[in-house]
């Protein structure tokens, strides 16, 4: 087998495997699966005999050491699913070969163009090849440009024994995109004491740094009566709801902020006269800056009930997931040894934080401290998705660098 990262990329993404918010089931799509098991048919065809499908639909392998000295566990991970917010069924990937850059127009739907002017990352792409969807799905390259690079990297790894590196676990997930990936992971039968995620963007780039995230709910009971007699005695919780949201302060929101800012968001609005409920998101990357917007939040409503004298309010805060450099800034080896694979791989490392959250930023707090590396994909979840054919090479260059790193520095 001589597979290139390309060829698996390409193989990887026609299956569709849409991940599903609504669904309750585990995974939520049982299409993930069709993934899963050509997964582990082709570790075992490299030569990895643990791979395996579990129940819950997570695909488990070891490289196994090649060396007698200790050296850390080092985890490789990366999610199946696609998002939910575009089509993933019958993608037809097309492949702009030696891109001569300007603007690239998707053949199965003219109003779809992958556009210079919002893809500056084109502008370092000429001469590559640029895979794209025909404009009718999403490509999928998150995740499965991780996959396709963890996977060839493991064949280079098990091919060329000559390389020296310490027990590599590879950990494929489901429904990363609906916030589920690692619900049902099991880290004990994983054994790993380091991770990375790859599912990153731009090449050369590693994140160590994810929000903080709770989510608030605001439940505002009013005073319901007869409108017909309600005159100086109704207190509408719809008006009031109305009133909260006028008052949230124009410049902590996900339009107006960005870099290290966080925000308050409204997410869902429901509501009667005599009840309505309010769900927000609150984001930041300090968890102090964190409790600071939900007290600011509760200020506002205690603000507008005081004009309800009648009414109460209920206001929960939910924790959904911490910043995951809290847990990192405890063992910089696992960035800095990222940072020195990159390198080695002949990119400039470029350190940055992600607007979200990561598989990685759950594992860091359940056991598993996890960097998250480029994968190479840009213009995520839509279909103007793209990612080169050498930016998935780098991405394969920077694991074999960062296996062979982990077991010098052991
Ligand atoms: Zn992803």
């Amino acid at each position: 087998m001589t597979d290139t990262v390309t060829d698996r990329f390409l193989r990887y993404v026609v299956i569709d495997t849409q991940s599903d918010p609504k669904s309750s089931t585990q995974p939520s799509t049982e299409k993930q699966k069709n993934l899963a098991r050509i997964l582990v048919e082709e570790l075992m065809a490299i030569g990895l005999t643990d791979a395996h499908l579990d129940e819950h639909g997570y695909v488990y392998a070891t490289i196994p050491s090649n060396v007698d000295k200790p050296v850390p566990v080092i985890c490789f991970c990366s999610h199946m699913d696609t998002a939910p917010d575009f089509t993933g069924a019958n993608v037809k990937p097309q492949i702009v070969r030696n891109y001569a850059g300007g603007d690239i127009r998707l053949s199965g739907d003219p109003q779809q163009v992958i556009r210079v002017s919002d893809n500056p990352e084109l502008g370092n792409q000429i001469a590559n090849d640029i895979i794209t969807t025909d404009g009718t799905t999403l490509l999928g390259a998150d995740d499965k440009a991780g996959l396709a690079e963890i996977m060839t990297a493991a064949q280079f790894l098990v091919d060329n024994p000559d390389v020296r590196h310490g027990a590599i676990k590879l950990l494929f997930t489901p429904d990363e995109e609906i916030g589920r990936g690692v619900d049902k992971v099991d880290l004990k039968k994983l054994g790993a004491e380091f991770g990375y995620t790859v599912d990153g963007e731009t090449a050369g780039h590693i994140e160590d740094e994810t929000f903080s995230a709770d989510g608030v709910e605001i439940t505002i009971r009013g005073v319901a009566i007869h409108p017909g007699f309600a005159k100086g005695k109704m207190e509408n919780a719809i008006k009031i709801a109305g009133a909260i949201i006028d008052r949230l302060p124009k410049d902590i929101a996900p339009e107006t902020t960005a870099g290290r800012d966080g925000f308050v968001h409204p997410i869902g609005v429901t509501g009667s006269m005599e009840k309505a409920t309010l769900g927000f998101i609150v984001r930041d990357f300090d968890e102090a800056g964190l409790a600071v917007k939900e007290a600011m939040l509760e200020d506002i409503v205690n603000g507008v009930m005081a004009d309800f004298p009648g009414s109460s309010y209920t206001f929960e805060v939910k924790q959904q997931y911490r910043n995951m450099k809290a847990i990192l800034d405890r063992h910089p080896e696992i960035v800095e040894n990222a940072m020195e694979a990159i390198r080695r791989a002949g990119m400039v490392p470029v350190r940055g934080s992600i607007r979200g959250g990561t598989d990685g930023s759950r594992l860091s707090y359940m056991g598993l401290p996890c960097a998250n590396i480029f994968a190479g994909g840009h213009a995520f979840h839509s279909p103007l998705e793209w990612i080169s054919r050498q930016d998935m090479d780098k991405s394969v260059r920077t694991l074999v660098e960062l296996a062979k790193i982990w077991e010098e520095r052991a």
